[in-house]
């Protein structure tokens, strides 16, 4: 069996180790973007207050991957696929080539989620979805504290990330405000009396909190960014953390069906029956994705258990519960499945 992986986020990696042990003759290649090996996305939200985060945030290198035979081919993209040929086309540096598979497993993950208005100020602001994003977060964020200035930074978003941040930041040491479009934060994982304290814990940090606040677009001004709601305030940097977006336009092209989602079925199968999806890009038959950690890590070890012939049922998520990683509050939310 020749298997190929699109991505090395939580779903691609969990999906190789355990198919790897299951099946010692399989041939497994995994294609990803990333170059700096498998890392810990839940960190990226600790990135401000510890300091070795861009070395401890990796969990395994790539070549201890390749020591366990699953052929990694980083800093590549998966253009394209061909699903006729049953191969995929692959541009990476100085590279292109093509790949045939059996089984194909989609495990792109997502993309941070800019809403419309604000998607023609790209340039101006950063978003937090990957150890790329937190290096350059990091980076600008260094000639600050050298000189013992707090940048002041504006967060568009009261989200699970956008309140991490937040914290991280002000517990870092740094300026923060929160824009946030709902009239409470996190509504959408909090009860409403744990979206109070999550603002009392924000506030006793530091951090200023404005509801009701439609963020329409920003303006660079004299050094200093803008953000325009009804009123106009000053910033060093913005922060976008209006959620996430699957990424599935590689499985549209390819003429797979594509909701938010990926479309697969209970066993995680797209309408091919060669490709499988997982983690943040899959969507269930019951139009959920699952993207958080605990029940990506269970639909990883399902699909390798269920090619390998040990497994017959379906995939179906156990109950869990996560937490915002907001320094000093303790809520958690349990996923409403
Ligand atoms: C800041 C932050 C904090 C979070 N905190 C929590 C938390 O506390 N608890 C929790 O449960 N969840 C948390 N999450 C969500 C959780 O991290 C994600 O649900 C999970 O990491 C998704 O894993 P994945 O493997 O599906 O995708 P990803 O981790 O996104 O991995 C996808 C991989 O695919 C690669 N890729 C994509 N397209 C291609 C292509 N065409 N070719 C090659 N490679 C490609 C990407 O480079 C990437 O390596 C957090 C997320 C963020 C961003």
């Amino acid at each position: 069996m020749n298997v190929v992986i699109v991505g090395s986020g939580i779903a691609g990696v969990t999906f190789a180790e355990k198919y790897r042990a299951l099946s010692p003759d399989a041939e497994i290649v995994l294609v990803t973007g990333e170059h700096d090996g498998y890392y810990s996305r839940p960190l990226l939200s600790r990135g401000f207050t510890k300091n070795d985060i861009e070395q401890s945030i990796i969990l395994k290198s790539f070549d201890k991957l390749r020591e366990n035979n699953i052929d990694v081919i980083a800093g590549s993209e998966v253009t394209a696929i061909d699903r006729s040929a049953k191969t995929v086309a692959i541009e990476g540096p100085g590279q292109e080539k093509s790949l045939s598979y059996d089984k194909l497993i989609l495990a792109q993950g997502s993309a941070a989620f800019v809403p419309p208005p604000l998607r023609a100020y790209e340039k101006l602001f950063f978003s937090l979805n990957s150890l790329i994003d937190l290096k350059a977060m990091r980076k600008f964020r260094q000639p600050f504290l050298n000189q013992n200035i707090k940048p002041h930074w504006a967060i568009v978003g009261g989200g699970l990330i956008g309140c991490e941040v937040a914290s991280d930041l002000a517990v870092a040491g740094d300026k923060v405000t929160v824009f946030h479009a709902m009239d409470r934060l996190m509504e959408r994982q909090l009860l409403a009396e744990d979206s109070v304290s999550l603002l009392y814990v924000l506030q006793a940090s530091g951090v200023e909190v404005l509801l009701n606040q439609s963020v329409h677009s920003f303006v660079e001004e004299g050094g200093k960014l803008c953000v325009k709601t009804d009123v106009t305030a000053e910033f060093d940097a913005l922060l976008v953390a209006c959620g996430f977006k699957p990424r599935t336009e590689l499985a549209q092209h390819a003429g797979l069906d594509v909701a938010r989602g990926i479309k697969v079925n209970p066993y995680l199968q797209t309408k091919d029956e060669a490709i499988f999806a997982l983690g943040d890009v899959a969507e269930l038959p019951d139009g959920k994705l699952y993207a958080y950690i605990l029940p990506i890590r269970s639909q990883a070890l399902w699909l390798a258990n269920y090619l390998a012939g040990q497994e017959q049922a379906a995939w179906s998520p156990a109950p869990f519960t996560t937490k915002a990683k907001v320094h000093g509050f303790e809520a958690a939310h349990p996923y409403n499945l």
